[in-house]
């Protein structure tokens, strides 16, 4: 069923983010390094959506750019479709701009596409799907 997946918010500090979640009381999972991002990563599960703590790798990457320009904030809302594959086929036919033409893998295996904010109201937006099963 399509929801919200998760909210990425770009942070200076992970550990510092990390501190500030506990101290509510949540549980952060999933620390990895998702290196053709850029990023350090984890995951705050909320329900059926996650909080996704983005803490750039160096400052020439798409996250330490982000946090140069705008500071710490809300990064990209991510949105979970069955069909990601099909989906990008039907945004693409309508020329809908999309940040990389390309499917990519990130964290926990999940394959995801970032929309371009000028086509998704000023928001940058990410489609994801699950990993596919059995892998
Ligand atoms: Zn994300």
């Amino acid at each position: 069923m399509p929801s919200i997946d998760h909210l990425g918010i770009a942070v200076k500090s992970l550990a510092e983010a990390r501190g500030f979640y506990e101290r509510l009381g949540l549980e952060i999972v999933g620390e990895e390094t998702v290196e053709h991002e850029g990023v350090r990563l984890a995951m705050v599960p909320l329900g059926e959506s996650r909080i996704e703590l983005l803490e750039a790798l160096a400052e020439e990457t798409p996250i330490g750019r982000f946090l140069a320009k705008r500071g710490e904030g809300l990064h990209h809302i991510a949105i979970r479709v069955e069909d990601l594959a099909g989906t990008v086929e039907r945004l693409k036919a309508k020329g809908t701009r999309l940040i990389s033409d390309e499917i990519k893998v990130g964290a926990g295996g999940h394959l995801y596409v970032f929309v371009h904010p000028s086509a998704a109201g000023g928001v940058l937006l990410e489609l994801c799907e699950d990993p596919p099963q059995g892998v």
